[in-house]
């Protein structure tokens, strides 16, 4: 049996990409191995977002060259954000076999469009792409070159493929796109994100829904409504605010200012009770001066969010602020803002999760590892408890008896059949 190995960087997009083509991969009889030297084919599914992801897929395409030449018979293929110039690339990396577009299935495993994809093992959890590319171009950031526009996979396509999973036995879904609450603008009848989670809340079987990632600008009522009354949309959302001032919001031309996220959050909370909310952050933008970034500091400190994503300004080639903005920020000055935001960050999320201890939340139940059962609360806490029967795919409720920033352990009170 021929061996694959994929090897994947970047955001959930490119796992549940990666996580896509090695179902087809199986169905065409290929099995999967961990040891890169005994695959045949090889894939490298890339990220280019910040300057750190690209250099590890460089370097990882430079150990394949030795890898290639000693053994030629290998199939080398790239994927993800990096691929955009083909031709270049094919001159750049002449090692490379085989290049194609993120979320394309290369020619060679093409299979008519709704095929459900069945998961390769008894995963509980599946994420879904339901939207590709984006049309924003904040000034940072590189997505809409290498991803293209936004195109949105019609709403019976997506049924499909979920009650497949749900039929193998999977019990909660993410919904993915760089901008997932902008879904369905761009199909003929103009469904939005909150007819399909009203539709997906009807699929018998399934337990959960979740959703990433949110842009501020098309977080509409009708969504916040979806979320408040649809019984398995989970209360989580994320909401990227990128920055808490206005010059360095307008700059990075994200269409809002810090009053308007505010009132945004506001509005969510006062809707969705026990709502936990994520947000990106970049630090260190252009110009970005200490006050501003004080503004940043103190809009997450009152907000209060349960996940921050925080990651220093890195100019990236062909994008806006690349071109126009002098990257002006020194490295010290951006890595210190960085630790400020995370020491912040943890304190904020010690909080929070001190106050479920001795609360009972409900865990769907994903896997055993180390020994421990593990899962997930709907708000999306991670959650350790022993039990001695199989309990994946449940959902069941534990007690919290520890808590810490990134995880609560207890123990289990009931276990019930999920979904
Ligand atoms: N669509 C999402 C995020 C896409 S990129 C949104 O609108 O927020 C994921 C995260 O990478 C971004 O939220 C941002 O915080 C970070 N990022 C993107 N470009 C960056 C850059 N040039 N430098 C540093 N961080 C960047
Ligand atoms: Fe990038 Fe902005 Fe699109 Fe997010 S919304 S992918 S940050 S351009």
């Amino acid at each position: 049996m021929p061996q694959y190995h994929i090897w994947t960087t970047g955001c959930q997009m490119n796992k549940a990409e990666s996580e896509r083509l090695g179902n087809r991969l199986e169905e065409l009889g290929y099995q999967a191995t961990d040891a890169i030297e005994e695959a045949d084919l090889i894939v490298l599914n890339s990220c280019v977002v910040r300057k750190s992801a690209e250099s590890r897929v460089l370097n990882k395409l430079d150990a394949l060259k030795t890898l290639k030449r000693a053994q030629p018979q290998k199939t080398l293929a790239l994927t993800g954000c990096l691929v955009s110039e083909i031709d270049q690339l094919e001159k750049s990396y002449p090692h490379v076999d085989y290049f194609f577009k993120p979320g394309d299935i290369p020619p060679w495993l093409a299979m008519p469009d709704c095929t459900p994809v069945p998961p390769r093992n008894a995963s509980v959890c599946a994420f879904v792409p339901i939207i590709q590319g984006c049309d924003n171009f904040c000034s940072y950031c590189i997505v809409p070159y290498r991803r293209g526009r936004e195109r949105s996979r019609p709403v019976d396509d997506i049924m499909c493929e979920v009650a497949a999973l749900v039929r193998r036995g999977v019990k909660e879904i993410t919904l993915l796109g760089q901008n997932v609450d902008s879904y369905g603008h761009d199909l003929p009848e103009k469904p939005d994100l909150a007819d399909l989670l009203a539709g997906l809340n009807g699929v018998d079987g399934l337990a959960r829904i979740r959703f990433l990632t949110n842009h501020p600008k098309d977080m509409s009522p009708r969504l916040i409504e979806a979320v408040a009354t649809l019984d398995k949309v989970c209360e989580q959302i994320s909401l990227p605010a990128q920055s808490g001032s206005d010059p360095v919001l307008e700059a990075m031309r994200r269409g809002y200012s810090a009053a308007q996220y505010r009132s945004l959050v506001e509005m969510m909370r006062r809707r969705i009770p026990g709502l936990a909310l994520s947000t990106d952050i970049i630090v260190g933008f252009p110009g970005e001066s200490d006050s501003q970034f004080q503004e940043t500091f103190d809009l997450l400190e009152e907000l209060k969010f349960d996940v921050v994503h925080v990651a220093a300004y890195s100019p990236r080639p062909g994008t806006i602020a690349a071109r126009e903005l002098e990257d002006d920020v020194p490295g010290p000055v951006k890595k210190e803002r960085l630790d400020r935001v995370e020491r912040l960050q943890e304190t904020v999320a010690a909080t929070i999760n001190q106050q479920l201890a001795g609360e009972a939340v409900e865990v769907l139940v994903e896997e055993k590892t180390k020994g421990r059962w593990q899962g997930r609360t709907r708000t999306g806490k991670l959650v350790f408890f022993d039990h001695e029967e199989d309990c994946q795919g449940r959902l069941v409720k534990v007690r919290v008896a520890r808590t810490s920033p990134w995880s609560l352990q207890g123990e289990i009170k009931t276990t019930s059949q999920g979904g």
